[in-house]
């Protein structure tokens, strides 16, 4: 076997930055670290390819490896003039591990390996500190019994607890601690046989777990569903200790080169006097400033109390950022006055704050525009403008739906959408949780946090009204059990009642209980669009917005959309004026009602068309005609069938029937789209009549107006002809009444898998193809997108799908029928226009399959524009 032990010390290692896979992230930065002459502890890195060999071999070292240990462990002798298990100076080690990815679930740390009864005499004499060689033998042995033999923790308090009840360990003095070592012993020896004083049987024990540590449950599950390749393995770093807690002068602390919060460019972090590295992540004492950066108390800072160490780790950290071309999370230890660094890696920081960093490295000179570019995920920028929770707070999560719309939000829980309405009036944050949402439920949404509902996948009403709202939103939360009757929602053993807090994480699709704090959105520095003007030099592919709404529009061209891909008119029947309109549409008897009813709905279509118009003055406006199945407008539950029949002047039986009369199993394969526009074609006729006439009044007032009229789900190539025909008819009539010349174009969308098998004869009749890959997603796998929810969670468990083909567009099968589409399409007409408008246009792994089948643009929700431009760039740089 090749080399299974790589030695760093003394200015020279044996790996490097570059030997990640190999040495894991730790191991190659401690090299590398040792390389740049840097005061990093001695010690050698086990490879990930002796772990694999350990679990191929069944947990036998490869050969030669003992050797090379016993090889590294005299080599860090020789460096340090310690020996392990010396009675006079001894060494000790601390054993950590480090995947080439980070994996929680592994096995962490163990330090002080070395001591026994016997090495621990020789640390207090060495030291002269027999009260810190105590401490730190009843912390060997508490560790090593925990994560090595496994012994319950709580079987050591046990013993703490009936020797010194209530108090704490660090105030007991040597003898106090040499009595809790006899009785951690006799744990050990209780739990396991014998307490392996042997050093190097404790150091085999201890590489043994970390290797053990890859294989269970909970790292496998993380790799399994982040994508980590099982045989990536894990490192085991064997490293000198250093003491933080050796008395005065003595310290340790982890430091960022720049703040992971806003990414500003000023040396921050955090460090405790006399303390070993587990107390300042363990969150057992509050940490002190490294300096003054951070509002602190000058007197605690590092910078105040050491000022020696400060500069030189000051020195350092700039050092280290330079060499790493990305800011740094440092760990340190000052050791009686010196300085040893334990650990350095890309420090994980805030979605504003990596976007600040990317920024000002290129303005520094440090790295390029397109790096700066690669090193931002583009999910990322959707977050960038919404509050986060606060890593530091403590969370109890109840449940977990589907991540529908990213960010932190917190509120009193209501059920319906007038109670929402009246908290908010009061001033109070509200959650509103449903089973699903409706067209009803738009007053409640638009003043909640947050959204949680308990059905439903990422295209339901919830989840697309959700994201157009910038809004926090989880659905298909199916493990909750919402009860409308006695306001309240099951959450396994929880009960959470109306009025209580609940938290919700829009990216993750967690639900916790409680008002767990927030960090406010980030509002773009400059950074941001910094970003996306590069980006936008180097995509190909547009990017327009989904938006049915004037403000919706300003917001989505403040954010750089260039177009609306697509107004979805049935979300003009939010306003209630609006679907009342529309329900005596649907009630009419006879023609002279309807028009009657949509003499109502023209004007108020108009003036939401004009308001698009204006805000997207020069720019092309996608409008889609109805779309849904009629009964999506009229109401549900009993209670909500009288109210809306007072309301209309009609018997509530009259609705009940109307109701039973639009029924339909399979609502989705039902009456909507074009088969609106065919059984029903006055309504069609409204719509575009309002468009043409908004289009035309603000024309004369200047605006530039590019109206493109798209009709839904067509499958028939002769469906899309006799609608052109009907848009052609009212646009001759409308301009010619109104007397102004405007130019419009005619398209489809491309969402049944017969319209892209039949793209070329549809192309004949059409300007432009939209695909909505929503509905030729659910069509092509044949569910339901609102029940999905309902069944999905299998398909993940059993590991049959990595993700949602709703949220991450199903490149392998959907994606065939698009190609397919393109092809025919282009064919018949070469300059036909193509965009995509379902939610994969905000999808990066759709935008990169769109960009290479050569579609024209992608349109989105408006939040979601800064990802497509960042996604489109990347596409269009192979990134
Ligand atoms: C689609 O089906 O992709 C689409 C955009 O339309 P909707 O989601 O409104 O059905
Ligand atoms: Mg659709």
């Amino acid at each position: 076997m090749a080399q299974t032990v790589f030695f760093f010390g003394g200015g020279q290692a044996d790996g490097s930055a570059a030997d990640k896979q190999l040495l894991g992230g730790k191991g190659a930065n401690l090299a590398e670290m040792t390389r740049l002459g840097l005061p990093v502890p001695p010690g050698f890195t086990i490879s990930t390819e002796a772990c694999n060999h350990f679990f191929a071999q069944s947990n036998a070292w490869p050969e030669g490896m003992e050797a090379s240990v016993r090889e590294g462990i005299a080599k860090v002798e020789a460096l340090t003039g310690k020996s392990f298990g010396g009675a006079h100076n001894p060494l000790l080690f601390s054993v950590r591990s480090g995947a080439p990815v980070s994996m929680p679930g592994m096995m962490d740390t163990v330090l002080n390996l070395g001591l026994n009864d016997e090495t621990v005499a020789g640390l207090a004499e060495q030291s002269g500190n027999a009260r810190f060689a105590w401490d730190s033998y009843r912390r060997f042995l508490k560790m090593f019994g925990d994560v090595v033999l496994r012994i319950h923790t709580s079987r050591f308090a046990r013993v703490h607890k009936s020797l010194y009840p209530g108090i704490d360990e660090d105030k007991l003095d040597t003898e106090q601690l040499q009595a809790l070592c006899r009785g951690y012993k006799q744990v050990v020896e209780g739990a396991v046989g014998h307490f392996p004083a042997d050093p190097w049987e404790q150091l085999e024990a201890a590489i043994n777990a970390v290797f053990e540590s890859f294989n269970t449950p909970r790292a496998r599950y993380y790799r399994k569903t982040n994508g980590i390749p099982e045989d990536c393995g894990t490192a085991v770093n064997v490293q000198t200790m250093v003491f933080g807690n050796l008395g005065e002068g003595s310290a340790t602390g982890v430091a960022f080169t720049r703040d992971p919060s806003t990414g500003q460019n000023i040396f921050f972090g955090e460090w405790l006097p006399n303390a070993q590295g587990e107390d300042v992540v363990a969150g057992t004492h509050t940490p002190r400033a490294l300096n003054q950066d951070k509002d602190a108390d000058a007197q605690d800072t590092l910078k105040a109390a050491m000022p020696k160490v400060y500069a030189e780790l000051d020195g350092l950290q700039n050092r280290l950022e330079a060499h790493y071309r990305d800011m740094q999370d440092i760990e340190f230890t000052v050791e009686k006055g010196t300085l040893y660094l334990l650990q350095t890696r890309t420090g994980k920081r805030t979605p504003a704050a990596a976007v600040q960093i990317a920024v000002d490295l290129v303005s520094e000179g440090i790295i390029t525009e397109e790096e700066a570019l690669g090193r931002i995920q583009p999910e990322l920028l959707e977050m960038v403008l919404r509050p986060t929770l606060d890593p530091k707070a403590k969370r109890k999560v109840i449940g977990k739906g589907l991540p529908a719309s990213p960010g932190a939000a917190s509120g009193k829980v209501v059920f319906h959408s007038e109670e929402a309405q009246e908290l908010h009036d009061r001033g109070e944050a509200v959650v509103l949780v449903r089973m699903e949402t409706s067209p009803e439920d738009i007053q409640g949404m638009t003043v909640a946090e947050g959204i949680l509902t308990s059905r439903g996948g990422q295209t339901s009403h919830a989840a697309v009204v959700a994201r157009g709202m910038g809004k926090p939103c989880v659905v298909g939360a199916s493990e909750i059990a919402v009860d409308y009757g006695r306001q309240l929602f099951y959450a396994g053993d929880t009960v959470i009642r109306r009025g209580d807090f609940i938290t919700l994480d829009g990216a993750t699709g967690e639900i916790m209980e409680g008002n767990i704090p927030t960090l406010p959105a980030a509002t773009d520095s400059g950074a941001m669009s910094q970003l996306l003007e590069w980006a936008d030099a180097r995509a190909r592919l547009q990017v327009r917005a989904n938006a049915d709404t004037g403000r919706d529009a300003v917001r989505a061209r403040e954010l750089g959309a260039v177009g609306i891909g697509l107004c979805r008119t049935e979300h003009m029947f939010f306003n209630p004026v609006a679907l009342r309109a529309m329900r005596q549409l649907i009630l009419a008897e006879d023609k002279r009602s309807r028009q009657r009813a949509l003499a109502q709905v023209l004007p108020l279509q108009r003036a939401d068309f004009e308001e698009i118009f204006v805000a997207m003055d020069g720019l092309p406006v996608t409008i889609r005609l109805l779309d849904p199945p009629l009964h999506e407008f009229l109401p549900a539950s009993p209670e909500d069938i009288s109210t809306v029949a007072e309301d209309l002047g009609v018997k509530p039986e009259k609705l009940q029937e109307r109701l039973n009369a639009l029924h339909e199993s399979n609502p989705m394969l039902g009456h909507r789209g074009v088969r609106l526009g065919l059984t029903s074609p006055e309504i069609y006729e409204t719509q575009v009549r309002a468009l043409l006439e908004a289009a035309a009044a603000v024309s004369a007032k200047g605006i530039e107006v590019l109206p493109e009229i798209m009709i839904p789900l067509v499958g028939v190539p002769g469906e899309l002809e006799l609608m052109r025909k009907l848009v052609n008819d009212i646009a001759q009539e409308v301009l010619a009444e109104v007397g102004v010349d405007l130019d419009y174009s005619v398209g489809t969308m491309i969402e049944l898998p017969r319209a892209c098998l039949l793209a070329d004869q549809i192309a004949q009749h059409a300007d432009f193809f939209s695909f909505g890959t929503n509905d030729l997603t659910q069509m092509t796998w044949g569910f339901s997108r609102d029940d999905m929810s309902k069944f999905f969670p299998a398909y993940m468990h059993e590991g049959l799908l990595k993700g949602s083909p709703l949220a991450t567009f199903d490149t392998e099968g959907v994606g065939q029928l698009v190609r397919t589409a393109v092809e025919r399409g282009r064919a018949a007409k070469e300059r036909i226009k193509l965009g995509i408008c379902g939610e994969h246009g905000g999808d990066p792994v759709g935008i990169r399959f769109f960009h290479d089948v050569g579609l024209d643009y992608v349109s989105c929700s408006p939040f979601r524009v800064p990802v497509a431009r960042l996604a489109a760039a990347h596409a269009a740089l192979g990134i």
